[in-house]
């Protein structure tokens, strides 16, 4: 259906629109550019106009002008989504939620904010009161708190929370249905699993109340290593080590470190390293662990300079990949869950077994109340066709993907959208407007 822009332009006045066709083509992506599969799929997909609201009631303008004239509505937070989410496969009206900043409150343990606020900014203030979130991604800087909540999975943190999909870790939110008369719909306990993880296509997320965590003083420290599984294991231990606070384990396979310039200094050439952030008061335990390993402390900053330099957290979680495709843009990634096994046999099976192809990224987090490690592992891409090779043999061996090579929810880590996802989405998008063709069964349901 085209999409008639006078019509529309002349609907939105009094709202801020962006029509320049340069800066609707930059607000139509998000970082699916780290997939060379991705790529050649979502090119050239644009939305027709951007639109900003600054409040909850804009935002209930938008959708009734978007539903009456049946046009495709693609949120965005700050863009910084991996799997095209935010990307319009129809064009349309892009909803760009950036201007919805507000920190309603904060108090002890809670907060309640605008969609559009970022993870960094609330984390600033919730540290006044001593606070702070529980996890972000490692996009925190940048990242809004609706696009984590709607497209994320978790960070820096989740070692001790576990990730967003976990029961306690979003309290509350409310959304904008796209009906003929758009309403306001609050959803809190349980029922905020209806919207949590939905890629933008279970109505516009307005606010959100979302819980904190203590805020302690965090050291970061590397250890380097010369025998990687030595690195893996001690990673493991100290997840398991509950007395001890941490907000971040993540071990990297050499030559992986040489891709982090800013930290050259203290990781040589052919070593393996863990980037830890522990507790301040946690740190006099960290050397006999270390020592046990057979690790070597290379790097120690104190909390009080967590503004200085370089942050291990942005080299961490999708970080890793970041830095990496700076130097060589052939390297793509996996999103990979273990099975929780404290020897991690099946992590040492595909380090040996697919050697310099698929390097060894690792990511300790709480899943069910277990330590779990999950590897963001780099590779060197040469084909589709050996990517989806990769992926197999990983599944058929017990590892679980959640394939970032695709733009269809289910075909990534959610494998089925939940019945209760579903009968939400019939109610707050009747027509199908939300971010369409994301997901294989809303498709067939258009279709007939
Ligand atoms: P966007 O990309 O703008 O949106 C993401 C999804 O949410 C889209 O489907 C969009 O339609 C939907 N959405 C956005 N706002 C709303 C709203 N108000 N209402 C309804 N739907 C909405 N992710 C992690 O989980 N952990 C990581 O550690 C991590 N590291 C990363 C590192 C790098 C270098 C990069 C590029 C990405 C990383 N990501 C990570 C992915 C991404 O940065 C995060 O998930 C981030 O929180 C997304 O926030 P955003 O504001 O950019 O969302």
């Amino acid at each position: 259906k085209t999409i008639d822009l006078d019509i529309l332009t002349t609907a939105f006045a009094g709202i801020e629109t962006i029509a320049d066709p340069a800066q609707v083509a930059k607000l139509s992506q998000d970082y699916h550019t780290f997939s060379p599969v991705l790529v050649p799929k979502l090119e050239g997909k644009v939305g027709d106009i951007v639109v900003r609201p600054a409040n909850e009631e804009e935002v209930l303008k938008v959708a009734a002008i978007c539903a009456k004239y049946r046009v495709p509505v693609t949120v965005r937070g700050a863009g910084t989504g991996n799997y095209g989410q935010c990307v319009p496969l129809h064009g349309g009206v892009i909803v760009d939620m950036t201007r919805m900043d507000q920190i309603v409150w904060v108090k002890p343990g809670v907060a309640r904010v605008e969609a559009g606020v970022k993870l960094a900014a609330l984390d600033k203030q919730a540290r006044e009161i001593g606070w702070e979130m529980r996890m972000t991604p490692s996009t925190y800087r940048t990242a809004t708190i609706g696009g984590f909540i709607a497209g994320g999975s978790g960070g820096i943190g989740s070692i001790q929370y576990g990730l967003l999909g976990d029961r306690g870790n979003l309290l509350a939110l409310q959304v904008v249905t796209l009906e003929d008369e758009p309403r306001v719909i609050k959803l809190r306990g349980d029922d905020v699993q209806k919207v949590n993880h939905a890629w933008g296509i279970n109505g516009i997320i307005t606010q959100l109340e979302i819980p904190l965590g203590p805020a302690y003083p965090w050291a970061e420290v590397i250890v380097t290593f010369e025998d990687f599984m030595a690195a893996a294991k001690f990673g493991q231990t100290l997840g398991n080590a509950d007395g001890m606070i941490k907000k971040l384990i993540a071990i990297f396979a050499s030559p992986i470190p040489q891709y982090f310039h800013a930290l050259q200094q203290y990781i040589p050439e052919g070593v393996h390293s863990a980037f830890l952030m522990v507790a301040e008061p946690s740190l006099e335990s960290l050397p006999g662990l270390v020592q046990q390993y057979g690790g070597q402390i290379s790097y120690e900053k104190p909390a009080q300079e967590a503004g200085k330099g370089p942050h291990l957290a942005e080299f961490a979680w999708n970080h890793t990949t970041l830095h990496a495709r700076t130097v060589d843009t052939s390297i793509t990634y996996l999103q990979s869950m273990f099975p929780a096994d404290t020897n991690l046999q099946l992590v040492e099976h595909m380090y040996h077994y697919f050697g310099d192809e698929v390097m060894m990224h690792l990511e300790f987090f709480r899943a069910n109340g277990k330590v779990t490690v999950g590897g963001l592992q780099l590779v060197r891409y040469t084909t589709e066709e050996r990517l989806n090779e990769i992926i197999r043999y990983h599944e058929k061996q017990g590892v679980q993907i959640a394939n970032p090579h695709t733009y269809i929810i289910e075909d990534g880590g959610r494998k089925v959208i939940d019945p209760e996802q579903l009968k939400f989405k019939e109610m707050v998008d009747p027509y199908g407007l939300m971010n369409p063709g994301k997901s294989k069964v809303l498709q067939l349901k258009i279709k007939s």
